[in-house]
């Protein structure tokens, strides 16, 4: 069902220091708006208690519910006061609360005039860079309320991706600040909104590096939603639906629209799978993509992060796969991953044995590539498929294209079927990333040990560590 979004910005919060809620609290809050010189008709308090009911206050404040729903029915402008209470606490008339401002946001379907009445943003704590030069720190962001559509997530682990470092730095372009990276995101639904049915309560779930695209255009028709013609909504500083920001998933929760939403299944870890929803689609769609099986020769490009799952998966496909690593350090951990063969690509005869050896060759590195040398490297019809990103730009030789009727291949991410599908396979195959669990207040010295590639294979935080 259609509908509009009416988003209404407050403009002034006023919050006694050392404020308990209870019925004096909101009536003094209601009488210092009022005198406030805002042009609004009606004062609302909305209590956050995330993933609770109202509660002990829901008496007190029901007929301020009741008036601002009355009042959105007629079109009357609202105010709105948003309380934000601790987020495990039951709400109590001692319970200490913290003002905020925020948008109130009503939803009008133009069908059948309902008004949806949402309560409010949610405060939550995160890890946020305040620029791109200061190290991340503890703080708190604000989510959207849950809308019909929305599932209210409470995240359990976030993984670290080379990709949040270039954003929260401004390397891939001038990022949104403060800003809370994190798209490899597990936790537990613990709130759904009126219209949700993928989704309940308790559900293990994912968010991978997306959060909505049109769902009209071709690609989203044909479950590639990153590919979205108007643009897929990334997971952090993306320009959402409401104009609005997105933050990551370094944070103790995220709300977001259902169909964005992935079910971990019950053999996965949340841990481990939380790298999956960006490291292991970004691998699995082109081995997919390009026939990983039975009787086809992969070599993967660089045992990191990415690397790392590509090697379990295309193993796990049946594929012939071979590490072409810089030196021959993680030898043992790209065999015990499931490679058959591993080189160092330090050493130059590797290029000669293994010349036209290789139906996909999966360039999971970042790091500029002799993109002749490893087209050498594949046999008639084969594939050098670019998963990993250098910003410089790479020249080639058509020649060893055309003799060979080779291709040269990019992919971005997976959609969400696809994501689905990647998921379910791993834990079917038991796979899972390799990771090394961190505490909140190590997220900047985990960044530096990525940039020195000092990590073994994900570094995923606790979020538990964030409260
Ligand atoms: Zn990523
Ligand atoms: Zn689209």
């Amino acid at each position: 069902m259609a509908q509009r979004s009416v988003t209404t910005t407050v403009s002034q919060v006023v919050a006694p220091p050392g404020a308990r809620l209870g019925g004096r609290l909101i009536t003094s809050l209601v009488a210092s708006a009022v005198l406030q010189p805002i042009n609004a008709t009606l004062i609302s308090v909305a209590l956050v208690p995330i993933g609770q009911s109202l509660g002990a206050c829901a008496a007190e404040i029901a007929w301020l519910v009741t008036a601002l729903y009355l009042a959105s029915a007629v079109g009357q402008p609202v105010v709105g006061l948003f309380v934000d209470l601790p987020s495990t606490d039951r709400p109590s008339q001692d319970t200490p609360v913290r003002m905020s401002t925020g948008r109130w946001r009503r939803e009008v379907s133009p069908d059948d005039r309902t008004i949806h009445c949402g309560v409010v943003l949610l405060t939550v704590h995160a890890y946020a860079a305040p620029s791109a030069t200061e190290p991340l720190a503890k703080t708190t962001i604000t989510r959207r309320d849950v809308g019909p559509h929305d599932v209210l997530i409470k995240i359990e682990y976030a993984g670290i991706c080379h990709s949040d470092i270039h954003t929260v730095r401004s390397e891939w372009g001038e990022a949104h600040y403060p800003l809370a990276p994190g798209h490899e995101i597990a936790g537990v639904v613990v709130e759904t909104g009126s219209a949700v049915t993928k989704h309940r309560v308790g559900d293990r779930v994912g968010v991978g590096c997306m959060v909505d695209s049109c769902g009209k255009c071709v690609s989203c028709r044909n479950g590639e939603e990153q590919y979205c013609l108007e643009g897929m909504v990334a997971t952090y500083d993306g320009i959402d639906r409401d104009g609005t920001v997105t933050q990551g998933g370094y944070s103790t929760h995220v709300v977001v629209a259902e169909d964005f939403v992935l079910k971990i299944p019950d053999g996965l870890d949340l841990a481990v799978a939380a790298p999956l929803l960006c490291a292991g689609i970004t691998t699995y769609t082109p081995l997919r993509r390009h026939g990983a099986g039975p009787g086809k020769r992969v070599a993967v490009v660089g045992l990191g992060g990415l690397g790392h799952m590509a090697v379990q998966i295309a193993h796990a496909m049946g594929a012939e796969v071979t590490v072409l690593s810089q030196s021959l350090k993680k030898r043992e951990d790209g065999l015990r991953l499931g490679a058959d063969h591993y080189y160092a690509t330090s050493d130059e005869s590797t290029f000669e044995t293994l010349a036209g050896s290789f139906d996909l060759v999966l360039n999971t590195v970042s790091a500029v590539l002799d993109i002749d040398r490893y087209l050498s490297l594949l046999a008639v019809g084969g594939t050098l498929a670019f998963v990993g990103a250098p910003a410089e730009s790479l020249g080639f030789g058509v020649f060893p294209l055309l003799t060979n009727r080779r291709s040269l291949s990019g992919s971005m991410i997976g959609g969400i079927g696809q994501t689905q599908e990647m998921l379910d396979f791993c834990a079917e195959h038991g796979l899972g990333a390799e990771i090394e669990i961190i505490s909140a207040d190590r997220i900047n010295e985990a960044y530096e040990r990525v940039l020195a590639s000092d990590v073994r294979y994900r570094f995923v935080i606790d979020t538990s560590t964030l409260d």
